[in-house]
């Protein structure tokens, strides 16, 4: 079986303990399976990113042990790419303008009536405010936010549901080697309804960026050839907007491998601001490559 999988980190910080996990046992697998272990630097976000942490990733990869196929994808170049996945979906009147700021959707899916806001992959579900008033015709508006229209996306989505009087079969949806967060392993299965529930109207296009997190990842992974995405836990829930892109975009689903999240000594989340556990800092100390495997139970 080919085996093509991937690192993609953000050069917004030090890498920590969590990213050496991360790298190390993506590159393994793909060892293992005589397969091929890439590196994407995910750098959209502008305002965030520093060549700096960019070198050091280098740095810090090769000083673990790690190699790559050269050139190293970037996101920064691959604008033109994104665009023309949002024309399309614009163009079939899956996406709209939206302006909506934090504040207005807490107030909007705050209201008493709603009781607590639900939560998905990106936070607090869109409350649908702009979803019938804003306009989808004309030319794909630049430097506005756009959103995808969930319940759109889920009926055209025609691999996943055939029918409308299909929406309540459970049709198996991608393969998940690793596990979520709750022990969810094996196929994982959605209903159109259960996704526009658990996702609501994302943000596929960020003011200032011309992308996000999300179609970025959907896009780069299929353009490089990604067969197995190994990554940590806390992207499982975001994995579902992930195939539906796919389906939407017409692109292949590969198969979800998400790992445990390596946890501090109170069993908090390692975040980019942990410097403590920042592999330079380990470094500097003289802790070897070795010892970083062994930490991370590798
Ligand atoms: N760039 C993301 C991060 O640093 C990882 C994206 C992914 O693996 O899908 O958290
Ligand atoms: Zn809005």
């Amino acid at each position: 079986m080919k085996f093509v999988t991937r690192f993609a980190p953000s050069p917004t910080g030090p890498l920590h303990l969590g990213h050496a996990f991360s790298a190390l046992l993506a590159s393994d697998m793909a060892a293992a399976e005589g397969g091929q272990f890439l590196l994407r630097v995910e750098d959209i976000d502008r305002s965030r990113c520093r060549t700096h942490w960019e070198e050091q990733i280098y740095d810090d990869l090769s000083w673990l042990g790690l190699s790559w196929p050269e050139p190293v994808m970037r996101q920064s170049s691959r604008l033109s790419a994104y665009e023309e996945a949002l024309k399309a979906l614009w163009s079939r009147g899956l996406l709209y303008p939206c302006t909506c700021n934090r504040r207005d959707i807490a107030a909007a899916a705050g209201a008493p009536q709603e009781g607590v806001p639900l939560h998905g992959p990106d936070g607090i579900i869109y409350p649908g405010t702009c979803r019938e008033v804003s306009d989808r015709t004309g030319p794909i508006p630049h430097n506005t936010p756009l959103r995808l229209d969930i319940e759109m996306a889920a009926r055209v989505a025609p691999d996943m549901f055939k029918s409308s009087a299909q929406r309540f079969v459970k049709k198996p949806f991608y393969e998940e080697t690793g596990a979520g967060p709750n022990g969810e392993t094996g196929p994982v299965t959605f209903t159109a309804d259960e996704l526009r529930d658990t996702i609501g109207d994302v943000v596929l296009s960020r003011r200032d960026m011309g992308t996000s997190y999300h179609l970025s990842v959907v896009l780069d992974d299929a353009a490089q050839g990604v067969t197995h995405v190994v990554r940590g836990q806390d992207l499982f829930e975001a994995t579902r907007i992930h195939v539906l892109l796919q389906v939407l975009l017409g692109l292949p689903t590969p198969v979800y491998h998400h790992h445990k999240l390596i946890r501090d000594e109170f069993g908090k989340r390692l975040a980019k601001r942990d410097d403590a556990r920042a592999i330079s800092r380990y470094r500097a100390d003289g802790v070897s490559a070795e010892q970083i495997r062994a930490m991370v139970g590798l």
